[in-house]
């Protein structure tokens, strides 16, 4: 093992079901891996369906009593939840590298982002409004009220474990709900942490469960058990339309952060350093590993030669190798199915007329290691267009005019991010309501903060994670109308 914890006790391979760590005898385990050495960092326990059907038995035990406490007390177990993370912050990013392959310094900002919305809902649990509705009849009165909407299902990603699940958490116990997770299998043990320190935290036994183990049997349970009245899943378009069909047959409500094709667009007004550190910040952060990563780099004729030598030359300059070295910026991918994924985009992409500008190819390093690269010349029809790489690879695509630029960066099925780069106010309000998608970086590769809604169009999802609305997705409404009341004699 390639680390070293000051509190040994945050590293669980065990289920968390019902406020215990479980692990049955003789129940199979699967090896957590360091993308960076190959090294086995834990063998986690498997979960089944059973696991899966004990733990929403267990959230739905745990929700009268959690749905009653007082919304002040559910915020304060929040924000203790919040501080324990920040206090554990070194040893959770030392976790989280180990079994992702981020830099370690991108690891720790990841997890302040997520613990950050403990804090935000430890606040939104008090202001769960209601209405008093003007009403219809002299003896009547009406009002609506929100309620936390019962037990929860989660599904995660393994790009930003300690981001998503506390996207999702968070709202969720802040509206009174329960929650049953199953975390990736490439990453549960940054999920097994957030429940360790949930519970010194002070949630009740029930209120917060994890389940590793593989989809058909943990995910599948969760997407159509009964007791499940919500579903907020994040990871590929693919899956989440097969979870939507599952989780169709008991009517539940569903979150679905999805699948990305995010365009970046360069104007030939636009400052070129802001492009080139934006374009870097949203192409190579966890190198390239991100949903709102830029997918497509559409670059204006009289600026686009000075953008990919600059671009080329600030991408060759990065330093590659294990995510815990000091001044590394590129980690390993996740997986050798990742470096295919590149490869054969890269491979397409000059067949059909591209040129490397730098990179190109796996990196000497090895392993999963796959060089940061810029590609120039691209085009519409190559793969590299229509699918997320969700690799180092950052394809240019040269454009003339402005309208151009919006339609072929709306050319997608896909909604999440979009970017661009100009100093003219007048096409920043025309871009910025022209493009079809729900999160637009304008001057800027990195948008994400807690106080705002994050979600897709189209087919990047469902559901709106974060900010205002973002506990909205855990409440149902109640109308009450209550009749009878005379009037004053
Ligand atoms: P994925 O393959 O869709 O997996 C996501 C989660 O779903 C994992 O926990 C996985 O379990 C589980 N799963 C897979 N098949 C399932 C099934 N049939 N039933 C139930 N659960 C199932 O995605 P990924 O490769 O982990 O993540 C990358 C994708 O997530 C990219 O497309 C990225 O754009 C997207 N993403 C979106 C956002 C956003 O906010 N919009 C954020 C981050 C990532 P196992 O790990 O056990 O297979």
């Amino acid at each position: 093992m390639s680390m070293t914890l000051t509190d040994p006790t945050l590293l669980r391979a065990d289920l968390h079901i019902d406020g215990q760590w479980l692990a049955p005898a003789g129940r199979p385990r699967f090896a957590v891996t360091d993308p960076a050495t190959g090294a086995v960092v834990a063998d986690v326990v498997k979960g089944n369906a059973d696991d899966a059907r004990a733990a929403i038995a267990a959230a739905d035990a745990a929700l009268p009593a959690w749905r009653a406490r007082p919304a002040k007390e559910r915020s304060q177990i929040l924000r203790r939840w919040h501080d324990l993370i920040m206090a554990n912050l070194e040893d959770l990013a030392q976790l989280l590298t180990a079994e992702q392959g981020k830099p370690i310094a991108e690891a720790r900002g990841e997890i302040a982002y997520g613990a950050a919305f403990y804090d935000w809902f430890a606040d939104e649990a008090r202001r769960i409004y209601g209405d008093v509705i003007p009403s219809y009849a002299a003896d009547r009165r009406l009002f609506a009220i929100r309620q936390p909407i019962g037990v929860c299902a989660a599904i995660t990603p393994w790009n930003f474990p300690m981001a998503m699940i506390p996207r999702k958490a968070a709202p969720a116990l802040a509206a009174g709900c329960t929650m049953v997770l199953k975390p990736a299998s490439a990453t549960p043990l940054s999920a097994l942490a957030l429940a360790e320190l949930g519970a010194r935290a002070g949630l009740p036994a029930g209120v917060f469960n994890v389940v590793p183990g593989g989809a058909a049997e943990v995910g599948d349970v969760l997407a159509t058990h009964p007791t499940v009245r919500k579903l907020t899943f994040t990871g590929s378009t693919e899956v989440g339309r097969t979870l939507m069909a599952r989780a169709s047959a008991t009517i539940k409500k569903v979150s679905l952060e999805l699948g990305g094709n995010a365009p970046v667009i360069v104007f030939d007004d636009a400052d070129l350093d802001a492009a080139i550190a934006g374009t870097i910040a949203t192409k190579f952060r966890n190198m390239g590993q991100t949903c709102v990563c830029a997918n497509r780099i559409y670059v204006q004729a009289g600026i686009h030669d000075r953008f990919v030598a600059a671009l080329a030359a600030a991408v060759a300059a990065m330093k590659v190798g294990n995510g815990v070295d000091d001044g590394v910026n590129q980690g390993p991918l996740i997986d050798m199915a990742a470096v295919e994924k590149c490869e054969a985009h890269v491979s397409d992409a000059l067949a059909k007329g591209a040129r490397i500008v730098t990179g190109g190819a796996r990196h000497a390093l090895g392993g999963s290691y796959f060089a940061p690269t810029v590609l120039a010349d691209a085009t519409e029809d190559m793969l590299i267009a229509a699918e997320e790489t969700f690799g180092p690879v950052a394809p240019v695509f040269k454009f003339a005019t402005e309208a151009e630029a919006v339609e072929r960066a709306n050319a997608t099925e896909y909604g999440l991010a979009a970017y661009f780069f100009t100093t003219d106010a007048a096409r920043i309000w025309r871009v910025g309501e022209a493009l079809e998608y729900g999160i637009i970086g304008i001057n800027t590769g990195a948008t994400s903060y807690e106080g705002a809604p994050f979600g897709g169009w189209k087919e990047s999802g469902i559901g709106r994670e974060g900010g205002r609305t973002g506990i909205e997705e855990f409440l149902e409404t109640k109308y009450l109308c209550m009749a009878g009341i005379a009037p004053l004699a």
